[in-house]
């Protein structure tokens, strides 16, 4: 082997190839308990993925949400199957059973390392989209720095949101890293959408019509929506 030492402090030599930066796989993991599903939600996800570029939005609808009373929230079949009808009709979306089948609570760090893991050959990035009010209490979430440190987070926030006390409750380190996404349609809300379901009024043209059906049709929120 004759290989040539350069002189201390002479100029390095340019490669002969130009080394192509390999393209990423963008990801958006859309975490929530979609308890039900909305426009809000289908919005929000749609203007990530057009702001960000992503490849897929996948919507991960939480199991045993760890820091929710399960007699609260609706069965994880029904919102997974809410979740499924509601996004069928937009070809980047995608729904995953991961947290429903996951035994334990759903930590949003064993999602993204599930999906970095499943991509790995596609060299992923992960975008993980959730609401600003969940978002705003990522410290305490399992295992935060390393969800900090492997994607990047996106906060939908509802019209004439404060984002000022997010970045008070976060710090500023924090808040830095947060992308902030201004999601036109999230006026409307799960809980406005259960109370008027409980309550017999109409839910019609807040979220997708099947969904309604579904909701109505399995009595879903209150025996006062039971049909039949
Ligand atoms: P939440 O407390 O029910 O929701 C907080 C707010 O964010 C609500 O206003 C909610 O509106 C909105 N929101 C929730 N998901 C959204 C989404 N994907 N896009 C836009 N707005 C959204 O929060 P959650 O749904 O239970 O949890 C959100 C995510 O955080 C889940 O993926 C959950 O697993 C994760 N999380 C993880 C940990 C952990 O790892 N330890 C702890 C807490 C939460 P609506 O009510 O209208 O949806």
């Amino acid at each position: 082997m004759n290989k040539k030492k350069s002189a201390p402090g002479a100029p390095k030599l340019a490669p002969s190839r130009k080394s192509k930066a390999r393209k990423t796989f963008r990801v958006g993991v859309m975490g929530g308990t979609f308890n039900p599903i909305h426009y809000g939600h289908l919005l929000a996800a749609e203007q990530a993925r057009c702001k960000f570029k992503l490849d897929r939005v996948i919507f991960v609808p939480t199991g045993d949400p760890p820091h929710k009373d399960s007699d609260a929230v609706a069965p994880s079949e029904h919102r997974y199957l809410m979740t499924v009808l509601a996004t069928s009709t937009n070809p980047y979306f995608r729904v995953s059973r991961v947290e429903i089948d996951r035994k334990g609570p759903s930590y949003s760090i064993d999602t993204i390392n599930h999906f970095l893991e499943k991509y790995t050959t596609l060299n992923p990035s992960i975008y993980f989209i959730s609401g600003l009010d969940a978002v705003m209490e990522i410290m305490t979430w399992s295992r935060a720095p390393e969800i900090l440190e492997k994607c990047v987070v996106i906060a939908a926030t509802r019209p004439g949101y404060d984002t000022e006390r997010a970045r008070e409750c976060l710090g500023e380190r924090v808040f830095r890293k947060i992308k902030i996404l201004k999601a036109s349609a999230l006026a409307i809300s799960s809980t406005d959408i259960r109370e008027r379901t409980a309550a017999g009024q109409p839910i019609k043209y807040l979220l997708p019509e099947s969904v309604e059906q579904y909701i109505l049709n399995h009595g879903i929120y209150g025996e006062a929506a039971k049909r039949g």
